[in-house]
């Protein structure tokens, strides 16, 4: 029996693949060694004891206690903390998902790829903070990474049995969020219930807020080059208001291969589920006659600053992405706290990097993980102190 984990389980991915293992047999097809959740207790221990997992770990210690009582008389183990969660991770699976929200979700999949997992990779966050030590870290013990994310698993199959080197351009898809079509001078008075409702997409709060934003895009362009190994130059961004064509591969012949799908994140988990094969899967087969017109347009820089950013990001390379990752992270929940408007983000993401590169360098230091994390921290702090800024 394949043995799995879900880190992040709870989640808005995480309970997709929970639906997807649960419609494929689930624990009569799966040996679940490992489930791992936040907050959300009850719900894990609930999918805990429906897929008779060996372990079920929250991130948090204070949830500890509410997890052992939910799962009581199971003969479960139980587990918290960060610690427990990447001790989690190092036990021996054969596909791990890795669908944590943000930077915490590095640490569990670098170990799932030492102990030589198949990592399926949702957490974009760890490709845009430490890419080049998550693939080195896959090659180095023969472990394989599969993109989750719909663009990046729309490009992987774009690619399958072509020459890498054939590639010219590899263009992502991005709906626009919810506020495409606000006038731009509207956008700094968003509220946060109106950037947390997506058009397409029904997604977590965070990378729905991200959406809006092009924070989500901006990650995905950086986990595009990370993934692909392409430069910068080739990789294009469009606002595609159907979300209906999640990427194309553009060739040295002209050929465009786009990839369509409903809008239903159980084509990519499920794609990276059943790699190498392809198998059914219960989503939407879309009646293009029905949706008549598929729309492209170039992105506004001015509405988007973070796309701008993502391209600066990668020019300066190093930590930078780390740096605008942590960066972004807090100056999110300082939008979701309402201390700073839904521009401001990008404000206090730019001054971030402003300040890091003048005083560090950010591309002179190599990417371990003891530097990631370091520089997590850093970019933490000044954005906190760039937020305390505008707010005073
Ligand atoms: P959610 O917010 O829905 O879920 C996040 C998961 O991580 C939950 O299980 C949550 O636990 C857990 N979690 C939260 N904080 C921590 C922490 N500090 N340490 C460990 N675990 C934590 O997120 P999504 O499912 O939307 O996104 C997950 C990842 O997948 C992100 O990286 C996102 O960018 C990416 N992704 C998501 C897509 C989507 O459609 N949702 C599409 C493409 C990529 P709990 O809820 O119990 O507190
Ligand atoms: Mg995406």
């Amino acid at each position: 029996m394949r043995r799995i984990s879900i880190f992040g389980a709870t989640g808005s991915i995480g309970e997709n693949t929970v639906d997807l293992i649960t419609r494929a047999g689930g624990a009569e097809a799966f040996d679940v060694v490992a489930l791992s959740g936040g907050r959300n207790v009850a719900r894990l221990a609930e999918q805990a004891r429906e897929l008779r997992a060996d372990l079920a770990v929250t991130a948090f210690d204070d949830c500890y206690a509410d997890l052992r009582d939910a799962l009581a008389g199971t003969g479960i183990e139980v587990a918290a903390g960060a610690d427990a969660v990447s001790e989690a991770a190092t036990r021996s699976a054969d596909w791990v998902m890795s669908s944590i929200v943000g930077a915490a979700g590095l640490l569990p999949g670098l170990k799932a790829l030492e102990q030589g997992a198949t990592l399926a990779l949702a957490n974009k966050e760890s490709l845009v903070t430490a890419g080049p030590l998550l693939m080195q870290t896959a090659a180095d013990h023969k472990a394989t990474v599969l993109p989750v994310d719909s663009e990046h698993s729309a490009i992987f199959q774009g690619l399958v049995g072509e020459d890498p080197a054939a590639v010219e351009r590899i263009v992502i898809t991005a709906s626009g969020g919810a506020f495409r079509d606000w006038p731009i001078d509207d956008l700094a008075n968003a509220t946060l219930a109106q950037a947390s409702s997506h058009p397409n997409w029904d997604m977590g709060q965070r990378i729905t807020i991200d959406s809006a934003s092009m924070f989500n895009k901006a990650l995905e362009v950086i986990e595009v080059k990370e993934f692909f190994g392409v430069h910068p130059d080739q990789i294009e961004v469009l606002v595609h208001p159907e979300s209906i064509v999640h990427a194309i591969v553009g060739f040295n012949d002209g050929a465009m291969m786009a990839h369509m799908g409903a809008p239903d994140m159980r084509h990519a988990i499920g794609y990276a589920l059943n790699w190498p094969d392809r198998r059914g899967l219960p989503v939407e087969r879309l009646d293009l006659a029905r949706i008549g017109a598929l729309n492209f347009r170039a992105p506004d820089m001015r509405r988007y600053p973070a796309l701008r950013l993502a391209y600066e990001v990668m020019a300066t390379g190093g930590l930078a992405g780390a740096a605008f990752n942590a960066a972004k992270e807090r100056a999110l929940d300082g939008f979701i706290d309402g201390d700073i408007g839904f521009m401001d983000m990008a404000v206090v993401v730019e001054r971030v990097l402003d300040m890091l590169s003048s005083d560090t360098g950010l591309n002179n230091v190599d990417i371990t993980l003891d530097n990631v994390l370091n520089m997590d921290q850093i970019a933490r702090q000044h954005a906190g102190d760039a937020i305390k800024t505008l707010m005073a």
